[in-house]
């Protein structure tokens, strides 16, 4: 967190994606990536570990521990938050750059995360993603099936805490298909009218 920053008139915006785990956030903004590449979006930094396939720059900047803190305390980031164990934070000159060049800009973070952005950037346009109804997201977070009872119920309770904090966003987008939600978000991102 630092000073607000000043916002010109006619820049584009940065949009924050939020939602709870299991709404389905990666397969819509992939596909949201998909549709408008000219877009910015921000590659995060953790201190989490790689999993199988994700690519250091691509996906995550994987950092230490040491290097985080390094970063946040040089003001390098726009944001950071704990997030099940490990450090995940948004840096902040990628953001600051695609929008003074013209570029929408889109971070998809957690609740904590979108807070401080609140702050940080009075301009940004908060958007949550929705699963069609809780008995949906409690079949998809439960539905995997494979993790112990009490991991399980600690996701509905996260989950839980995210949705309720709703009336923070300026925007709900319903993942109830890929297609729409998809559309639905690229015209918020690109700052289009319905
Ligand atoms: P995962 O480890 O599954 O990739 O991400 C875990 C959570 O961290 C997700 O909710 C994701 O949105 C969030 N996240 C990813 N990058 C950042 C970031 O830079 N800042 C914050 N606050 N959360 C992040």
């Amino acid at each position: 967190g630092a000073e607000p920053r000043t916002v010109r008139q006619g820049e584009p915006r940065l949009t924050v994606v939020s939602g709870p785990s299991g709404v389905g956030k990666s397969s819509v903004l992939n596909e949201v990536r998909r549709q408008v590449p000219e877009v910015h979006f921000s590659v995060s930094a953790t201190t989490r570990p790689p999993r199988p396939g994700e690519v250091d720059g691509v996906h995550y900047h994987f950092v230490s521990t040491e290097e985080f803190e390094r970063m946040i305390a040089d003001g390098e980031m726009l944001e950071h938050a704990r997030y099940a164990g490990n450090l995940y934070g948004t840096p902040r000159k990628p953001v600051e750059d695609a929008i003074a060049s013209g570029t929408p800009a889109v971070l998809e973070i957690e609740l904590q995360g979108a807070r401080q952005v609140r702050q940080a950037w009075p301009d940004a346009q908060l958007v949550m993603l929705l699963p069609p109804s809780w008995e949906e997201l409690v079949d998809r977070l439960t539905g995997r099936g494979t993790e112990p009872a009490d991991l399980v119920e600690k996701r509905l309770a996260a989950a839980r805490e995210e949705l309720a904090a709703e009336p923070e966003f300026d925007e709900t987008v319903v993942n109830a298909d890929l297609q729409s939600a998809t559309s639905e978000l690229v015209r918020l991102i690109l700052g289009q009218e319905k």
